[in-house]
């Protein structure tokens, strides 16, 4: 099986979404096209955070780093994880009787077999109409207060009928108007909203596993990528 490339690997808990606080050995995938300005994966892609060299790490080896700590979730994220073909990673972890969840931005078409899809539009690079069929969740980073409103209007009823997680960017979690546009759409009920987080940072639960890396976040525009 053709081996990935992989930013980092470590044993944690989910700290966003319907799964909170579930323990979670996260994957996460080399390489993101879509540049989000805010971006707190920025090792995964941005030159100026990129590794020198780039592990790839075989599909069987994946499994058997997951499986050591038999996690109620595997996450596979990144980057954008949909970028790279992930049939074979996800068969064989579902086949160590894993549980198989992805965080993507829904760009891209979904290759693998996943129990749960956490899909996160980016306003950089919209999500495909297939992809947001297949969404259990979505995930909104509410950077500006017309977000949400964006939102609304580019996917319509395609938000409907699912949790749509309204989360703070993080750089910005204390901007009061944020977090009262956040509160307003909850209150307003337009959709299935709840007020999201990211409560692992809180905890700084990721750092306890000494593969995992400092977050690389970004305060950029896309033009300076
Ligand atoms: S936030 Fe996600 S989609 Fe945006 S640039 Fe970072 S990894 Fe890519």
């Amino acid at each position: 099986m053709k081996p990935l490339p992989v930013y980092e690997t470590f044993y944690s808990w989910q700290g966003e979404g319907c799964h909170m606080g579930k323990s979670a050995f996260f994957i996460r995938l080399f390489g993101c096209p879509i540049k989000c300005p805010w971006c707190d994966s920025a090792g995964t892609w941005h030159p100026d955070f990129v590794p020198e060299t780039i592990e790839r790490i075989s599909v069987e080896a994946l499994v058997a780093q997951a499986k050591e700590h038999n996690p109620a979730i595997v996450v596979i994220t990144g980057g954008e994880p949909c970028i790279h073909d992930l049939t074979e990673l996800t068969h064989a972890l579902q086949e160590a009787d894993l549980t198989v969840n992805l965080e993507t931005a829904g760009a891209y078409p979904i290759r693998g077999s996943f129990d749960w899809i956490t899909l996160s539009p980016k306003e950089w690079k919209h999500p495909l109409n297939e992809n947001l069929a297949l969404a259990h969740e979505f995930k909104v980073i509410v950077d500006k207060p017309e977000t949400i409103e964006f939102w609304e209007t580019t996917l319509g009823d395609q938000l409907s009928k699912r949790p749509v997680w309204l989360n703070p960017e993080w750089s910005q979690r204390a901007d009061p108007l944020i977090l009262r546009t956040i509160n307003s759409a909850v209150k307003k009920g337009q959709h299935d909203y709840r007020a999201g987080y990211q409560l692992h940072k809180l905890f700084a639960v990721d750092e306890e596993d000494s593969r995992s890396k400092p977050t690389t976040q970004l305060r950029l525009s896309p033009s300076d990528t």
